[in-house]
């Protein structure tokens, strides 16, 4: 079965508890001048458009697709696809939050995110896009970018019937960050290639295991550069390419805020850490600066 082949990712969260807040939304808001701070966003401003986060308790246990297994396997690549073929009626659906629009109307110096949801650009950010896009599909050899769109619609031409044959309604099943689905039966499922080289067509997103693209990595190491302040919402900075980011903001000696009600890997190094959701932060900080 390929699905053995997807690796179990250890928790590097386990054994850390959530912190006591220290200092207060005023205080952190006072450190915060938008035109000035770099803020990094992660799963946790998401769930308010219903796009569920992996550490949210009660979510489902997950073996996430691997660069290597995606490659590996045309099987794989079956699997990946069948449940993104399905998965993506519902999510694209998901529209952005209280969050998306106040951190597009303060504008700040950058924002760059971890999701891969493409909320902040719907609601008019541009984004340094951590970890990729799944609005968007790229073909492994050539580089060519498509739309998923133009995937999803190409999937439909090759597949007919196929969303009725899994007796699942697509808009009512639970759907996870990734956009894919639990599906049992992928079996004769038809993956489009590259049309103009034939290459391997990937969800233009980084898997586990794989690292970020250089020119986006360096993109969110200048926007910390240039930043007064670095302001952390809904991440838990388990992954390594964001952490680094609040590890460089603390190694400038810029004033660090992390606003999330989980814990984080970086809560030693918070100037200011409210442990709360992130909604009403962003309302307060958008509330004066208006
Ligand atoms: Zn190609």
């Amino acid at each position: 079965m390929p699905t053995n082949e997807l690796r179990r990712v250890r928790d590097p969260l386990a054994g850390i508890r959530i912190p006591t807040s220290s200092g207060t939304a005023e205080r952190a808001i006072e450190l915060l001048d938008p035109s000035r701070t770099a803020v990094i966003t992660g799963a946790g401003i998401s769930t308010d458009s219903g796009i569920p986060d992996y550490r949210s308790p009660g979510s489902p246990e997950r073996n996430p697709m691997t660069g290597s297994a995606f490659r590996a396997s045309e099987e794989n690549r079956q699997l990946y696809w069948a449940r993104g073929y399905v998965g993506w009626e519902r999510y694209q659906l998901f529209e952005p939050n209280s969050i998306h629009s106040d951190l597009a109307a303060l504008d700040p110096l950058a924002i760059i995110t971890q999701n891969v949801d493409g909320l902040h650009g719907a609601a008019g950010s541009h984004p340094i896009e951590l970890h990729g896009s799944l609005h968007r599909v790229v073909c492994l050899s050539c580089g060519t970018v498509y739309s998923r769109e133009w995937t999803q619609a190409t999937l439909a031409e090759l597949n007919p019937g196929f969303l009725a044959s899994t007796l699942v309604s697509p808009t009512d099943i639970e759907t996870n960050p990734d956009g894919d689905v639990e599906l049992d039966q992928v079996a004769g499922f038809r993956v489009p290639n590259c049309p103009l080289c034939g290459g391997l067509l990937k969800p233009d997103v980084v898997y586990f295991g794989e690292a970020v693209r250089p020119d986006v990595a360096e993109a969110a190491e200048r926007a910390v550069d240039d930043a007064a302040a670095l302001l952390v919402l809904g991440s838990s900075l388990a992954v390594h390419s964001a952490l680094r980011l609040v590890r460089q903001g603390a190694k400038a000696g810029i004033p660090i805020v992390i606003v999330t009600d989980g814990p984080t890997r970086a809560d030693d190094l918070a100037t200011v850490r409210l442990v709360d959701r992130v909604a009403p932060f962003t309302a307060q900080w958008r509330a004066m600066n208006a």
